[in-house]
Formats: C-alpha cells, structure tokens, sequence
C-alpha cells in the first residue's frame, strides 16, 4: 500500500520550512510595529458561521467548502477565511468590551475545494489582519500599507495596488439596479454562467475573466461614479492618506466583492511577475458583516494574503531569504571515548546557541566528513583519543580551509569568538 498526500495539499519540506519560519518570524515582527496582536481560532467551525460570514451566493460556499457532520451530527466546516472566525470570536468573547479599534493578526491553513494549479491549492496558508471597530479611512490605508510593507521586507517591489470602492447601503443598491438594467440589456452577449448572475449578484458579473463579458463590463456603469457623498469622501481620504505614504494606486472600478456586507474600501495587491494567480494579497472593508453574523453593527477591515503566493512572487524573482544555512560546527569523531566527549560538548554549544551536530551512525571519518559537508557546517573539528588526552584539537574553517589549534576544555570560548552570534 502507497500512500500519496491529499490532492492540492504539500508537504513543507526543509530546507523551504526554514522561508516559512523566516516569513512568520518578519511577520510576527512587522505586524506588532503597527499594533496588530495575533488570534488563533479553531480549523474548524460549525458550518453555519461561513454560510452567513462568507455568503451563500460565493464560489467559496456554493461550492469549495470542506463540510462533514461530526458524530454528534453537527455540521463542520475546514475553515476556507480567517474573517468570520475572526468575527464570530470578537463578539462570542465581548471584545467589544475593550479599548477600539481592535486589531488582530492570524496565520494559518485554510482550506478550498479547489482545482489545484500553481498557486492555487486546497491546503493553503493565509496571514491576514483585520481591524474592528473604526470606519477611520487612516485604518484602510494603514491595512493597505502594512501588506504592502510586508512583501517589501521580502524584496517584494513589483506590484500594484488595485483600489475601489464598493459604496454601501446608502449608494451601493441604486448603482446595483443601474447595473442589472445594462447587463439585461446586453445579456445575450454574456457568458451563461453571468447570464445568471444577473438576477443573483449581478456585482460578480464584473470580475468574470471570459473575453466576451470583459468587452460588456469595460462600458458598464462605475460604482466609483455612483458613490454617495460620504463614501466619495471615504475614498478620496483612504487615496490621500496613501499618498501621505507614498503608495501609488491603481483605481479600478470592476474589483469588487460581491456581498451586501462588504462596504467602501476593496483593493488586490498583484505581482505583476505572476500568471494567471497574480493576487498576493486582498481585501476591504466589511461594515455590514457583524451583523451578518449576528452581532451589533461593527465597522471592520482586513486583507488575506497567500504564503504560498507570496512564495511563488520571491520564486519568479529569483529572491533568496536569508535562512541560516548549515550547522556551525560538525564534530567527527573516532571512537566511543570522543564520541561521548564531543556528545558533551555538543550539549554545552547548545545550550549556549550553536547549532551542533554529531554522527549517529557509525560512520568511517571520511563518511562523517561528508556529512559535514552536506550539512554545510562551518566549522568542523575531529576528536580521537589523541585529542582527548592532549586536551587539544584542530578546528577547520569548511569555507576558506583555514585550521587552528585550540584547547578543548576552551571550544565554547573559541567558538564564540569565531561564529559570528549575529547572524545565530
Ligand atoms: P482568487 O481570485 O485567486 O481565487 P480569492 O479572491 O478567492 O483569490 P481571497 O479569498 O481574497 O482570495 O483570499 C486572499 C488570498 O489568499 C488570495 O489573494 C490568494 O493569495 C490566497 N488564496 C486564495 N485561494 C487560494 C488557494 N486556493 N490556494 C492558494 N492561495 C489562495
Ligand atoms: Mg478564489
């Protein structure tokens, strides 16, 4: 019997875990200089709270959710977004309570019913935030500049920033009828799949990737001309305050989010180095969706971003992150007396933050040294009888080949002053 993992999941191998945790490590960073605090909600949720958080008429629930009825016959969802759970833990916990806005991070697996292609997975990770509790559009450009920021920590500088507005509920059902008599009018020009939108959600006609339908949308009416004046207002400030930071926009009046609930703001970040899965990171302002899941009203923003994407954007660039790469000292020994020495010794660079290793496996000196080699050491050393007894050993740069002689009892002393504890 062979066992294959899930279609659409990975394995993270070494040495790519090492990106992830160095991508988590500039996260968790990054994320505090801006106040932000992390969440963890559970995988898994009851069925229902993405229903009504995401939306029944979405590609996500209509038809990628990851549903099963437990055994005690409740219905569980995989969590496919971060926000509902964020949502659903805000007021099931009465945050509400504290000091606002709120603002939170996660990271983690999300899971999508999806046909899997590059990027594009049905385990994947996403690390977003979400701000609650101020409909300040500070806040909007401040989400905006965090993400962005974040993939410029990475090297990340060929995007852009795809900005709208969606309006709200003022503005936004005028501009939606507006909408549906131009499609009606045009709809046997139109996809079969929008053909129906049109009576559904006609707002998702205008992200349909089918040519005819492109052709059809570019003449549709803009909901940034159909804004009221307080969310004209809205936008124009998010746009000043992200020129105060110097963050050039793209205005692109067909980048909608098709729910009731998602309000004002609506923006992708896309790697212009990426096909067909170019969208790094996304999101909007949610005004409407606290009470969509049953809460008091709340004003709410936040992005997703994809690591896997984010991965694939340093890949095309050729983009290295500086994980560390070997160990700092490999000890060869010969003989059980040094090996159980240089397994003390192992223990004490450890515990002082050196990364050590030893042979395991009864290898020839020439094997261990090959071992060495592959786990890129920087150092290694080798310890026989001889060295014991004189208290001394040679200790061998791996790079440059340079050897010195030094007093065992002083390997720690030595091995501080010649590894650089900077980059440990
Ligand atoms: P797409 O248009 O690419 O399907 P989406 O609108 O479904 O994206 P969101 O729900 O806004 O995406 O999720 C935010 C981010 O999560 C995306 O911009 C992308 O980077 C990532 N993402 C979404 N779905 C997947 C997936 N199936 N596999 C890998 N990454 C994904
Ligand atoms: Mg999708």
């Amino acid at each position: 019997m062979k066992f294959n993992a899930p279609r659409g999941t990975n394995d993270i191998l070494p040495p790519d875990s090492l990106k992830w945790q160095y991508i988590e490590q500039k996260t968790h960073q990054l994320f505090s200089n801006y106040n932000y605090q992390e969440i963890r909600t559970p995988i898994f949720e009851y069925t229902e709270l993405f229903q009504r958080g995401i939306g029944e008429v979405t590609d996500i629930v209509e038809k990628e959710m990851y549903t099963f009825t437990d055994k005690g016959d409740r219905s569980i969802t995989l969590r496919p977004e971060g926000t509902a759970s964020v949502m659903r833990s805000f007021m099931e916990n009465k945050i509400y309570g504290q000091a606002q806005p709120t603002k939170f991070y996660y990271l983690g697996p999300m899971f999508r019913y999806e046909r899997p292609q590059s990027g594009r997975f049905r385990q994947f990770h996403q690390l977003g935030v979400e701000a609650l509790g101020s409909n300040d559009p500070a806040l909007d450009a401040e989400i905006i500049s965090l993400g962005l920021r974040l993939l410029q920590d990475f090297g990340l500088n060929d995007l852009t920033l795809h900005l709208n507005s969606v309006g709200c509920s003022e503005c936004r059902p005028a501009y939606v009828e507006k909408l549906k008599n131009y499609l009606l009018a045009h709809r046997a020009e139109l996809c079969e799949n929008c053909q129906q939108r049109i009576e559904r959600n006609p707002l998702r006609v205008l992200d349909c990737k089918n040519e005819a339908c492109q052709e059809v949308i570019a003449e549709a009416p803009k909901i940034t001309e159909n804004l009221c004046s307080d969310c004209a207002d809205h936008f124009s400030d998010v746009k000043k305050y992200l020129e105060l930071v110097e963050i050039d926009y793209f205005v692109n009046p067909l980048l909608v989010r098709g729910l009731d609930y998602y309000t004002n703001t609506a923006f992708e970040i896309k790697d212009n180095a990426l096909g067909a899965q170019d969208t790094v990171f996304g999101g909007g302002r949610y005004n409407g969706l606290a009470e969509e899941i049953g809460g008091r009203s709340l004003p709410g923003i936040g992005f997703a971003l994809g690591i896997e994407r984010l991965l694939l954007s340093l890949e095309a660039k050729d983009i290295e992150l500086p994980i560390p790469a070997g160990v700092d000292l490999y000890i060869t020994v010969i003989g059980e007396k040094a090996k159980r020495k240089a397994f003390k010794l192992l223990d004490q660079l450890r515990n002082n933050g050196f990364r050590t290793e030893i042979d395991y496996l009864g290898r020839s000196v020439g094997s261990q040294m090959k071992s060495a080699d592959r786990m890129q050491a920087e150092f290694t050393i080798i310890l026989g009888e001889d060295e014991l007894n004189k208290d001394s050993a040679t200790i061998r740069n791996m790079k440059t080949g340079t050897e010195i002689e030094i007093k065992l009892s002083n390997l720690l002393t030595e091995m501080k002053q010649l590894v650089d504890k900077e980059d440990l």
